[in-house]
């Protein structure tokens, strides 16, 4: 196979068009091009009178023969070949693994287990994803919060009621089997190319129930409604790992423990603080969500462009440092989304954002987050990071009035530090509601001061970042984990043999593909792969 890279197609494009484009680039006939497929699709919109798509492609020609005769001949093609799938060898363990989480990591880790034929079971506090879907609406309509089965907790983890956002920074081969088993599982196939891969909340509640039943079938155990209460270790080795359901104890003779809880299970690290397991502070961020309207900003980053039916919903990836070093950066852009309510624990605000695959909804919205370090929490005290944040999470709790209504302002009031009274062009959409609040009543000056840098400086390279009427809803807390369960080489935590510290709340991934690529990690140590 060959593959050509960086070809530059309008908007309009049709699959004749390119691979018209394709034979005359390359002097070949239309015809002699079979197989032809995308491998990257990206939008290129640096200059905004001319936004096209940068496409990269792999193709057959008739023969190998006719392929190396091009490939001596065309400097812009190289050789291809795709990368294969196969999933893992069977394998053979004493006593069935136990899986603590269900969330991208736990169930990556869980489905490879189960496809080495060793029946894992899994753990998982929360609800199974329907049934939580309806306690998530339950909070956000009327502001009752279920602390066990939530937008942090139940099937799927954190990620399931999220942007589905599958970008990653990391080049790791995993990658394409996560891919791979997203869409066998449901996922639209159009992740497997896109530069952006976006799944949406809505597809990802499907492929989490189906990855669940295929676990299932392969013999594996999902057990909803259990929280890990306990672990045991004899001589330095996991024997037992104890949980609760419906106020009862059971406890699970095993080897192997992977611990998937995410960044929000709180009372894990205090299990882990009780059991002498090694554990450090970690830097982490705390911020605001920014919400424009999505016209807004779909015509700031497309220009005459921005309602072109090919076109999705703009997003944008926005970073500054200020003089003393800190870092202020948008994350997790929703184009199209909401604010979520995101709060796990009683009394506390937590904002985060989520979108459907459609990503058409009246506002687009990212997170603006200032990093936070050790140094800032004044003390070395293991758990001084989740009061830091815990201590932001009551505040705006309290200063906006109670009943998980979250504490909004302008955008140019919080640049002039006045006080908002009335919304503008934009609406806020995050539910049960939202009170005029200052950030200053919620977040350390500092973080308020470097957004104030910030903002400014986005409006510099976004022209929508300049609207005095943007809103900013907060606090957002829960962007990572504050502490990282420490492993070694073969991934089990350093206090103890068998324990699998694992996912974004061990401190090892930071978002759905990284917590999937290190479930599979550690599931393959688990196995001595
Ligand atoms: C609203 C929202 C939107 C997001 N959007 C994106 C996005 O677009 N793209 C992206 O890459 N990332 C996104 N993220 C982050 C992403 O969801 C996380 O990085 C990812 O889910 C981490 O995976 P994990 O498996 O390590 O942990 P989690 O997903 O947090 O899963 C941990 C699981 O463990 C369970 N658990 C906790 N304690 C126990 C216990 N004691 N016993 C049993 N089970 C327990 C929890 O209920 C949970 O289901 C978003 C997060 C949120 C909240």
């Amino acid at each position: 196979m060959l593959k050509f890279s960086q070809i530059d197609m309008p908007l309009s494009y049709d699959d004749k068009q390119l691979k018209d484009y394709i034979a005359q680039k390359l002097g070949i006939k239309p015809e002699n091009i079979t197989d032809l497929a995308l491998l990257k699709k990206s939008v290129d919109a640096r200059k905004k009178n001319d936004v096209h798509f940068s496409l990269t492609v792999c193709f057959k020609l008739s023969s190998k023969r006719a392929e190396t005769v091009l490939l001596r001949r065309s400097k812009k093609l190289s050789p291809y070949t795709p990368p294969t799938y196969a999933p893992p060898k069977h394998g053979q363990l004493n006593k069935r693994p136990v899986v603590v989480g269900f969330g991208p990591a736990g169930m990556f880790a869980a489905l490879y287990l189960a496809q080495c034929g060793v029946r894992p079971i899994v753990l998982e506090r929360g609800e199974d994803a329907d049934t939580r879907a309806m306690r998530v609406k339950q909070f956000c309509e009327k502001g009752i919060l279920c602390e066990e089965s939530n937008v942090q907790f139940g099937e799927g983890g954190a990620g399931t009621f999220s942007d589905g956002k599958l970008t990653t920074g990391v080049n790791d081969p995993l990658n394409f089997t996560v891919f791979t088993e997203l869409v066998r599982h449901g996922a639209p196939e159009e992740i497997m190319y896109s530069s952006k891969p976006h799944i949406g909340t809505d597809n990802l509640r499907r492929v989490v129930k189906n990855i669940r039943a295929d676990i299932i079938n392969m013999g594996a155990d999902v057990i909803f409604g259990a929280r890990l209460s306990a672990i045991d270790a004899a001589d330095g080795r996991i024997c037992s790992a104890c949980y609760v359901k419906d106020g009862e104890e059971h406890r699970i003779a095993t080897d192997h423990i992977i611990l998937a809880c995410g960044h929000s299970a709180r009372d894990v690290f205090s299990l882990m603080r009780e059991n002498n397991i090694a554990m450090e502070q970690k830097n982490f961020s705390v911020g605001l969500r920014i919400e424009h309207t999505r016209t807004e900003l779909d015509r700031s980053m497309y220009g005459e462009f921005y309602t072109h039916p090919a076109l999705k919903a703009a997003d944008y990836k926005l970073a500054v440092h200020l003089p003393d070093g800190r870092g202020v950066y948008s994350f997790c852009m929703c184009p199209g989304g909401t604010v979520i309510a995101s709060s796990s624990e009683k009394d506390t605000i937590v904002t985060n954002g989520m979108s459907l695959f459609s990503r058409d909804g009246e506002n687009s919205n990212s997170a603006l987050l200032v990093s936070v370090t050790p140094k800032d929490l004044g003390g070395d005290d293991i758990f001084a990071g989740i009061n830091f944040q815990r201590d932001i999470e009551r505040a705006a709790y309290k200063a906006a009035g109670g009943g998980y209504i979250a504490p909004v302002t302008l955008v140019g009031d919080f640049l002039a530090r006045r006080n908002s009274t009335a919304f503008g062009s934009i609406k806020p959409t995050y539910h049960p509601g939202t009170a005029f609040v200052r950030p200053e009543e919620y977040l350390p000056e500092f973080a308020c001061e470097a957004l104030r840098y910030a903002l400014p400086e986005f409006a510099e390279k976004i022209s929508c970042f300049s609207d005095p009427d943007a809103v900013l809803t907060g606090p957002e807390t829960r962007s990572s984990s504050p502490i990282r369960i420490l492993r070694d080489g073969t991934l089990q935590s350093i206090s103890v043999r068998g324990l699998y510290p694992c996912g974004e709340g061990a401190g090892y991934a930071g978002g759905i593909v990284t917590a999937a690529i290190d479930g599979i990690k550690c599931a393959m140590a688990v196995m001595g792969r």
